[in-house]
């Protein structure tokens, strides 16, 4: 295979040079002020992505599944009820570490997507008067089914029923990618990984608390060591970490943040979107549809894409990588075989989404698939030609 190909996996995504080079460091002495510079500087990013003014930030080095268990046992006793959606691989896999962890998960089943069902949520907490559930779990991307959720009106839920309960947010592929606002949507703990929106390799949990859960911590009782925010906070104040931190990760992480932040989090939700509506463009010239149930849980980070029936959507994938060194996701857990994924998060232009696009065509008709050659590329260039800032119109 080339290396020299994007990925369009949703996870982990391309790398830009500048953030290789950025976590590429020799050894510095992770108790000196050197190192201060690089994590102070980082968190301080992070918040801003987050659009939090609160929230404090911890980072571990771990991974989006580390940050999972760093919400849940910080905030949650044993015997702990949580209220949670199941849409999805990456919501099944958090209410599963909930289940090991000893809480009681009230899980509503939803069929693979759709999203979590905001009014529902609404009702079970409402029926909750004696205020039973501790969190309300929300994974706001799923990147098994390329659909996004409602947060906002996961919060409104929560309001209208007067429920006290914490909002805890995966914002594993959608931080970074598109709108995400803990402040304004109330979440108490949001979750994060280096390896998607901020277009690190993977080895980074990221995490933001708001004031509510950091008040919290003392009393929740599930056992914690590595993960436990209160010795990471210990470690900050005076400029380190409880253990050895990944330092040239850290710095990645600092220099990412900067990135997003200098293109503007408003331009970055507006490429994403852009480079999406390209991709659905395409997919609905190639006559396929997507998992994703309704227009408005269309993700702007990932799109599953629906295959024939009878025909195993694995073959695109292990074909395009086999004849063309190009990779897209599987389908995962409920629709393996059935969807086939093009990841479009992180470091993407409209021009790399093309070569994307144009592969999987080559793949689909190589493989028999009623798909006509350039009909998904020629759709997305027309959308990808107004370009960033409608240059075609300027050039004409
Ligand atoms: C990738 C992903 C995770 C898991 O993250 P890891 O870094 O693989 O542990 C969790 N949630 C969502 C929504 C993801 O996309």
């Amino acid at each position: 295979m080339s290396a020299q190909n994007p990925i369009f996996i949703p996870g982990p995504t391309n790398i830009p040079d500048v953030l290789r080079k950025a976590v590429d460091m020799p050894t510095i002495d992770h108790r000196s002020p050197l190192f201060g510079d690089i994590l102070h500087p980082a968190l301080d990013g992070v918040k801003k992505v987050l659009k939090s003014e609160r929230a404090e930030i911890f980072v571990f080095p771990s991974t989006g599944t580390g940050g999972w268990e760093t919400a849940i046992t910080n905030l949650l006793s044993a015997n702990d009820t949580v209220l949670a959606s199941r849409n999805g691989m990456f919501s099944h896999r958090w209410i599963d570490m909930c289940q090991r962890h000893g809480l009681n998960v009230q899980v509503v089943m939803q069929d693979w997507g759709e999203g979590i069902p905001a009014e529902r949520f609404e009702e079970i907490l409402t029926a909750d008067t004696a205020h039973e559930i501790k969190a309300v779990l929300a994974t706001h991307n799923e990147t098994a089914t390329g659909v996004r959720s409602d947060i906002a009106a996961v919060r409104r839920a929560l309001d209208n029923a007067k429920h006290p309960a914490l909002l805890l947010v995966d914002g594993v592929s959608s931080i970074g990618c598109y709108d995400f606002r803990m402040d304004e949507w109330g979440i108490d703990v949001a979750v994060t990984g280096s390896q998607k929106g901020f277009m690190l390799p993977p080895g980074l949990a990221i995490v933001g608390f708001s004031p509510k859960a950091l008040a919290a911590v003392e009393s929740a009782n599930l056992p914690r060591t590595f993960f436990d925010i209160r010795d990471m906070a210990k470690g900050y104040a005076a400029n380190g970490y409880p253990y050895t931190p990944p330092i040239g990760l850290l710095n990645g992480l600092r220099v990412a943040t900067g990135m997003l932040l200098d293109e503007k989090l408003e331009n970055v939700f507006a490429r994403h979107h852009r480079i999406a509506e390209g991709v659905r463009k395409a997919v609905s010239a190639w006559g396929m549809t997507l998992c994703a149930a309704r227009p408005e849980l269309y993700s702007d980070s990932v799109s599953a894409i629906r295959t024939p029936v009878g025909f195993d959507a694995n073959r695109i994938v292990a074909h395009a990588m086999n004849a063309y060194g190009v990779a897209f996701g599987t389908g995962l857990g409920d629709v393996a075989g059935k969807v086939f994924r093009i990841g479009h998060l992180g470091s993407l232009t409209d021009a790399m989404t093309l070569s994307g696009i144009a592969t999987a065509e080559m793949v689909m008709v190589d493989l028999g698939l009623p798909v006509k050659l350039g009909s998904g590329v020629a759709a997305a260039q027309e959308h990808y030609r107004q370009g960033m800032s409608g240059a075609h119109k300027k050039a004409a």
